[in-house]
């Protein structure tokens, strides 16, 4: 029985169908046998989210001790990495999950169901195919109503709600969760987290503290008046202003039925054509936003210059496991 993933609908619906042809369960199928580093984050915050809401782990322990896990043993299989880049990760990490248990209570009014954690599921599909899919937190409100929760880490907060309202992946889930649970799943709540460390707080020359512009917490700006021996009901103004940043953030979004059951009939036909795509038609779309960081510029470049990459596929690409 194959498996299909949004991913690969996603890869093949709008990446580069050369990509899609090495990274496609349906193809390929192949990773790089090291992790690519914005990959290894992401991965770490997710086992610290999961240790955090299945075991009450500190979840910025959770998270070094994953990155950590993921960098060694990446570098034990060659992986060059900017150590630089690895500790400032490591330290944004370590200071933004740090601040989440306390604003996880403060803004969790729903329930996590028994088992509802970071599931692997599988629905059937069509044909010998089966959906596969999985999902951060399955949710029950307090109306009994059931969700879909999912954390995304991002650069800089989303401005523009059009992307998360039709995002297509998490549609096709609350489908998927349906045939699944034979319950209706009302919609998605997203968490975004700011990937961004605070700043440490600066004392100029006359021993006060800047009141310069900075991206910091209320609480390191508090710690550094206090630290520095000033009273903060002189800094009032600097202490209620620094409440505005934030790094997380919720969004919901309902989805109606037909929204959930066209999706899942887009999705059943652009399967088709995946599966029925030759080889030979995965052409490579070069453009900056494609290319740039792309794992397989190496096999790419080879395919371009008329060469077969296969030995270079065997040497530095392994077959992906489940996803
Ligand atoms: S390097 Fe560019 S063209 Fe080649 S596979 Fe990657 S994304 Fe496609």
């Amino acid at each position: 029985m194959a498996e299909i993933h949004y991913s690969d609908i996603r890869g093949f619906k709008y990446g580069c169908r050369r990509k899609w042809k090495y990274t496609s369960p349906l193809k390929y199928n192949l990773r790089p046998k090291m992790t690519p580093n914005p990959l290894s984050r992401g991965l770490a915050y997710h086992v610290a989210f999961d240790e955090y809401h299945k075991n009450g782990a500190d979840p910025s322990v959770a998270f070094a001790l994953e990155y950590r896990r993921i960098i060694a043993r990446d570098r034990a299989l060659g992986a060059i990495y900017d150590l630089e880049e690895v500790e400032d990760t490591l330290q944004t990490g370590v200071a933004v999950l740090a601040m989440y248990p306390k604003w996880s209570d403060e803004n969790d009014t729903f329930e996590i169901v028994e088992g509802g954690i970071e599931e692997r599921l599988q629905v059937p599909f069509f044909d010998n195919h089966t959906y596969d899919f999985r999902v951060d937190q399955r949710i029950r409100k307090a109306d009994g109503t059931m969700w879909i929760h999912d954390f995304k880490t991002v650069k800089t907060m989303p401005t523009d709600d059009f992307f998360i309202t039709a995002d297509e992946q998490i549609t096709g889930y609350l489908k998927a969760c349906e045939l699944k649970f034979g319950e209706t799943y009302h919609g998605a709540i997203f968490t975004y987290i700011l990937v961004k460390k605070p700043n440490e707080p600066k004392i100029i020359k006359s021993g006060n503290v800047s009141r310069a512009k900075i991206f910091t917490t209320p609480r390191r700006y508090y710690d550094a008046i206090i630290n520095a021996g000033l009273d903060p009901v002189d800094y009032k103004d600097m202490l209620i202003s620094l409440k505005k940043n934030v790094w997380f953030e919720r969004f919901e979004i309902v989805k109606t039925q037909a929204q959930k059951d066209t999706q899942w009939s887009w999705h059943k036909r652009v399967a088709q054509m995946m599966l029925d795509y030759p080889d030979e038609d995965c052409y490579p779309s070069v453009t900056r936003m494609n290319c740039t960081g792309c794992v397989f510029q190496g096999p790419c470049l080879y395919e371009q210059q008329g060469s077969n990459p296969i030995e270079l596929l065997k040497n530095q690409y392994v077959k992906s496991k489940a996803r």
